[in-house]
C-alpha cells in the first residue's frame, strides 16, 4: 500500500516537471514530434526480434508475439486516428487491453506449466532417493551376508570381532567364542552330491543363527562348513552349554548321513574360547584357540564341543 502510495505521489510531481508531448487531444502532434514513429519502430524491432531472432520458439513466444502485434497495431492506430476518443483511438486502447490480458495469460500459463514440471521433477527426485535407497540396504545386505546360507559373512565377521575386540579397557563383560564345523561333511558330499550339500550347509547354518540370536550372538559362515558365534556376556560354562544346545538342534534336524563314522545324520564338531572382562587379545589370537579346541573335539572323535578359556 505504502509503495502504491509513493508511487502515485511521485508521478504526480513528475507530471509538473515533464514536457507535455501533445495538446488538446491532438494525436498528430505525436506524429510530427517523431516521437511517435520512434515508438512504432520500436514495436516493430521488438516483434522482429521476437520471430526471427529467437531461436527456440515456445508457446510462450508465439503468445509474446501475438501480444506485441496487438501492441503496435495499438500504437499505429493511435498515431493514425488523429485525435482522442475516435474510433481508431478506441480500437487502439481495445487492443492495449488485448494485449495486456494475453501477457498476462501467458505469464500465468507459463507459471502454471513451471509449476507443474517442477511438481514432477520434484515427485521423480523422491522416487529416485528411494530407489537409491532400496539399492543401499541391497548392496549392504550383499556385501554382509553370505549368498548361500543368507546369514552373515566373514568380512561382516571381522568388522563385528574387531570392534569387540578392539577396546578391552572398555569391555566390562566375557567374551567367547565359538567354532562349528560339520563332521564329515567332505564324505557327505562325495555320497549325496554336492547340491544336497549345500542343502545341508544352508539348515545348520539357520539353525546356529537362531541359536545364536536367541543368545543375543552373533553368528557367521567362516567358510566351507564352518561357522562361528560370538557371544558377548557369556562365559566358557554358559558358552559349552549353547554349544551343547546347538548340537541337539543339529541332530534333530536329523539330515541322513550314512557315510558318518560318528552318527548315521549330520552333527557338528565345535570348539570355543573365552575371554574374560578386559582381557585384552587380537581376533586371529581368539580364533586360533577356538580352533585349538575345534581341532581338539574332532580328534577325541567328532559331535562335541570343548570349549576353554575365560574365568568361571
Ligand atoms: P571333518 O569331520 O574332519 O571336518 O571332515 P570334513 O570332510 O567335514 O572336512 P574337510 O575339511 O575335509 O572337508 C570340508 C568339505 O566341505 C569339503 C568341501 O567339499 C565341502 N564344502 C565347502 N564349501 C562347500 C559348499 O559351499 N557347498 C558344499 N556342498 N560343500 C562345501
Ligand atoms: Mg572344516
Ligand atoms: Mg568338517
Amino acid at each position: 500500500m505504502f509503495l502504491v502510495f509513493f508511487s502515485y505521489k511521485a508521478s504526480m510531481l513528475a507530471v509538473q516537471r515533464l514536457p507535455g508531448l501533445f495538446y488538446n487531444n491532438d494525436l498528430w502532434q505525436l506524429k510530427n514530434s517523431m516521437i511517435g514513429p520512434i515508438l512504432w519502430a520500436l514495436n516493430m524491432y521488438a516483434l522482429l526480434v521476437l520471430r526471427v531472432r529467437v531461436k527456440r520458439q515456445s508457446v510462450l513466444h508465439l503468445w509474446l508475439s501475438v501480444a506485441m502485434l496487438a501492441l503496435l497495431m495499438e500504437v499505429t492506430l493511435e498515431l493514425w486516428a488523429g485525435m482522442r476518443f475516435t474510433l481508431g483511438w478506441y480500437v487502439a486502447k481495445i487492443n492495449s487491453l488485448i494485449s495486456a490480458t494475453i501477457v498476462l495469460c501467458a505469464i500465468v500459463n507459463e507459471v502454471n506449466r513451471l509449476f507443474i514440471r517442477l511438481s514432477e521433477q520434484h515427485r521423480q527426485l523422491i522416487e529416485s532417493e528411494d530407489q537409491l535407497e532400496v539399492a543401499n540396504e541391497q548392496l549392504l545386505r550383499l556385501t554382509n551376508l553370505d549368498g548361500l546360507t543368507e546369514i552373515p559373512n566373514r568380512r561382516r565377521l571381522d568388522e563385528i570381532l574387531d570392534r569387540e575386540l578392539q577396546t578391552p579397557e572398555e569391555r566390562s563383560n566375557a567374551l567367547s567364542l565359538l567354532m562349528i564345523d560339520i563332521d564329515y561333511f567332505k564324505d557327505y558330499n562325495d555320497y549325496y552330491g554336492h547340491q544336497a550339500g549345500d542343502q545341508v550347509l544352508k539348515k545348520v547354518a539357520q539353525t546356529i543363527y537362531a541359536a545364536a540370536k536367541r543368545e543375543r550372538g552373533f553368528a557367521a559362515r567362516y567358510g566351507g562348513e564352518e561357522f562361528v558365534v560370538i557371544l558377548a556376556g557369556h562365559h566358557a560354562q554358559q558358552t559349552l552349554e549353547l554349544a551343547e544346545r546347538l548340537r541337539g538342534e543339529v541332530a534333530a534336524l536329523a539330515i541322513e548321513h550314512h557315510r558318518s563314522k560318528v552318527d548315521n545324520c549330520v552333527t557338528i564338531s565345535m570348539g570355543g574360547y573365552s575371554l574374560c572382562p578386559h582381557e585384552p587379545m587380537t581376533s586371529e589370537e581368539l580364533i586360533r584357540h577356538a580352533d585349538d579346541c575345534l581341532y581338539q573335539a574332532k580328534a577325541a572323535g567328532r559331535n562335541r564341543a570343548i570349549v576353554k578359556g575365560g574365568c568361571s
